[in-house]
């Protein structure tokens, strides 16, 4: 026999296993049940439980495939008859049932019981037909969970069950070679491959598939903690210039600030300050909550590169950032801030912006003068990254969201320190949960803002659903003229900016009604007989800038009362004066966004409302989040909360390991396995840094983690 995906599927089958990520046996194998049915007895047709799942085993009486009427497609009738009644079940799509499920043939179904016109059925079952050679179904099989592999086209279960089994039999031994080292699998009590592998696609029992999903997660355990640990380890080796910690720049700034830092600024900055002096390569992330005074450590971070005569480059993902970032740096430097590389005191700092729209002469100059020395600080786009951009002598790079770079794009930043490598700072916007900063992060020191500048924040929210009290609306708009009245401006955040049409929750079609555009609601907003002697004002990422800038200003200087915005307000912008925030459609929003947008208001500690509308009734589902975000301030909790409702896919899917590499793992709930795994890692990496003496391993990591974050550990 042989072991070949192309000796069991023809081209089109492979053509739809590879859609299926499956190109080869060992990835077949890898191609795990979605669940198991768990059998108890066979169930007759007449006891069938509605709404749960049940194991049938029935002769098929006809089959049928006729084109639906409504939609497009087929509909296959199998009738079947279990000895005492009959049944009828449908399947959509499957045309070549026909040609599979004849009558006479005595076949299982399996799924869960539906009602149907009046009539129970199985709906969409998976189905096996009893083996050409076997009479009967063993009792050890009718009664050993059941497994349902995902659909894939034009493969029936039965098929693909099957020939899963026969390859396990006659795979080549090289495809059972455990990634796992002995040692660990003996600690932990977890199966080698070749049985976790048998206890997944011919489980004997729940417990043994329980087993078998433990050792999965252990997989990729240990590849997270491998990877991450040899990263730490090669960042450690790289030889840096150490930087001093006190200079002029340095000792000004600190004693022209107008606030005194808090005492987690001033610890962060010290664990910022051991590093630098070090002649190995800082590393760093530094997080803390909205509004948590991440701009003035960073700030600190890079005068210290600057007081040893080196240089600093911010990267930020987006031009608006970069410029905000620009801004909050001119702000805070004040006097400081050299007006140009030319006129520059001792102890100024010559500080540019580079973006990609910046006109080419001016560039070229901003070029010039970083790559001779004539600029301290340079803030940047990806244009930072482009070969045309040099250093004299970049000694510290901060990357503001790093999750938005790639591994190849930090590098590219990172060898442009010539000789030695730049101290790295990361940054995020938004806290990370504990977990995830020990998991995800551990490649990195992590320090924490965990302290407000202007202590807990005086903000009320309230979650309201509009669907269930259209009225308080009428108060909410008072509110706003009270506020307006005491020279206070609010924030009215809208999610969209032109109006679009409503499709039907359920089939996706367009209805033909609308939802307001940004102006519309304006408009709205202004014919309210509560506001009606307020002033307004738009804001949104179409306009142009300087009229941009001019609604701002003209907010911020209280010309505007109620300034009704997208979400350009979102980061960076200070408004000492705004106290109200209401927030139309809050649901639309995601949890940290809310909590980003909140944090625009009550900026001078005066006690501030948030406002989170939406439409649904408070009985739904999307109420509860809305509800979450107000009841509490704490952006931490709120970082868990998300990351655990949104799952991790889409929370990991946006930082350094890409898409949603972790199949079994959870870095919310399977902290103890991880804690694990990095205990088994370090004297692994320790003993063979590049794992060359464990080439299981290695290829573990490149199948576990996309192909750019397995970066410091590449398979041959
Ligand atoms: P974030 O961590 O969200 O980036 P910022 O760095 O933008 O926060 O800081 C938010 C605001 O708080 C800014 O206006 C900043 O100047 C101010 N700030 C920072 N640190 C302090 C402090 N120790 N005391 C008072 N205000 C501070
Ligand atoms: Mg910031």
């Amino acid at each position: 026999m042989s072991a070949r995906l192309e000796d069991y599927f023809s081209p089109r089958d492979r053509g739809a296993l590879k859609k299926r990520g499956i190109t080869s046996v060992g990835e077949l194998f890898r191609f795990f049940p979605r669940r198991f049915l768990v059998p108890g007895e066979k169930t007759p047709l007449g006891d069938l439980p509605l709404g749960e799942t049940a194991i049938i085993q029935a002769e098929v009486i006809s089959v049928e495939t006729r084109r639906m009427r409504q939609r497009r497609g087929t509909i296959t009738d199998v009738i079947v008859h279990d000895g005492q009644r009959s049944m009828k079940i449908a399947f959509f799509n499957q045309g070549w049932l026909d040609a599979q499920l004849l009558p006479g043939l005595v076949v299982v179904f399996a799924g869960k019981v539906e009602e149907y016109r009046g009539q129970l059925t199985l709906n969409s079952p998976v189905w096996l037909n009893r083996d050409e050679h076997d009479t009967k179904w063993t009792p050890e099989e009718l009664n050993s969970p059941f497994p349902v592999y995902p659909r894939v086209k034009g493969i029936a279960q039965t098929r693909l069950w099957k020939a899963i089994k026969v390859l396990l039999d006659v795979a080549d031994p090289a495809e059972f070679v455990d990634p796992l080292p002995q040692s660990v699998r003996a600690k932990y009590d977890l199966p080698d491959l070749r049985t976790a592998l048998n206890d997944m696609h011919r489980p004997t029992s729940t417990a043994a598939t329980e087993r078998a999903n433990l050792r999965w997660k252990w997989e990729e355990a240990l590849a997270l903690q491998t990877e991450l640990v040899a990263r730490r380890s090669a960042y450690g080796q790289l030889v840096a210039a150490p930087l001093l910690t006190v200079g002029e720049r340095s000792r000004r700034f600190d004693d022209d600030l107008p606030f005194s830092l808090t005492s987690s600024q001033v610890r962060v900055g010290k664990e910022i300050a051991a590093d630098l002096a070090k002649t190995t390569a800082m590393h760093r992330l530094l997080h803390g909550d909205v509004g948590s005074g991440k701009t003035v450590v960073a700030l600190r971070a890079m005068l210290m590169a600057v007081d040893s005569g080196a240089q600093a480059a911010m990267l930020a993902p987006t031009e608006v950032l970069a410029s905000q970032h620009f801004a909050s740096i001119e702000k805070l430097l004040g006097e400081q801030m050299a007006l140009s590389p030319l006129l520059s005191g001792d102890d100024q700092v010559r500080v540019a912006l580079l973006t990609g729209s910046m006109p080419a002469r001016e560039r070229k100059q901003l070029a010039l003068d970083l790559a001779t020395g004539q600029i301290d600080i340079v803030v940047g786009t990806h244009a930072l990254l482009s070969e045309s951009t040099m250093f004299d002598n970049l000694g510290l790079i901060v990357v503001d969201e790093q999750h938005r770079f790639g591994v190849e794009q930090r590098e590219a930043l990172r060898g442009k320190g010539g000789l030695t490598v730049p101290h790295t700072l990361v940054m995020s916007a938004t806290p990370i949960p504990r977990t995830v900063a020990m998991t995800v992060f551990a490649d990195l020191d992590v320090s924490t803002l965990a302290e407000m500048p202007a202590g807990i924040k005086d903000i009320t929210t309230h979650a309201v659903s509009l669907a269930d009290h259209p009225h308080w609306m009428d108060r909410i708009l008072q509110l706003i003229d009270r506020a307006a009245a005491a020279g206070k401006g609010t924030f009215v955040v809208f999610p969209r900016i032109e109006p679009s049409e409503i499709d039907d929750p359920e089939s996706g079609e367009p209805t033909g009604q609308m939802r307001q555009g940004i102006e519309e609601y304006l408009e709205s907003l202004e014919n309210s007989p509560q506001l009606a002697s307020r002033r307004f004002g738009l804001l949104h990422g179409r306009m142009p800038t300087a009229e941009k800038d001019r609604v701002m200003h003209a907010f911020s200087t209280g010309e505007i009362d109620i300034l009704v915005s997208t979400t350009v307000i979102e980061v960076g912008v200070d408004v000492p004066r705004a106290v109200m925030m209401v927030i139309a459609e809050a649901d639309r929003f995601g949890i940290a966004q809310l909590h980003q947008l909140r944090g625009r208001v009550g900026r001078d500690g005066s006690p501030a409302m948030c406002f989170l509308l939406t439409e649904f009734s408070e009985a739904d589902e999307s109420f509860e989040r809305l509800r979450t975000v107000a009841a509490t301030l704490d952006g931490f909790a709120l970082a868990e909360y998300d990351l655990d409702i949104r799952g991790e896919g889409d929370v990991l899917g946006s930082s350094q390991w890409g898409g949603s590499s972790l199949r079994h793992l959870s870095v919310l709930r399977d902290t103890e396995i991880l804690a694990q795994a990095k205990a088994e890692a370090e004297p692994i990496i320790a003993a063979d840094q590049f794992l060359e003496d464990s080439p299981e391993l290695r290829e573990l990591i490149q199948r576990v983690l996309p192909a750019d974050a397995a970066h410091f550990i590449e398979a041959d």
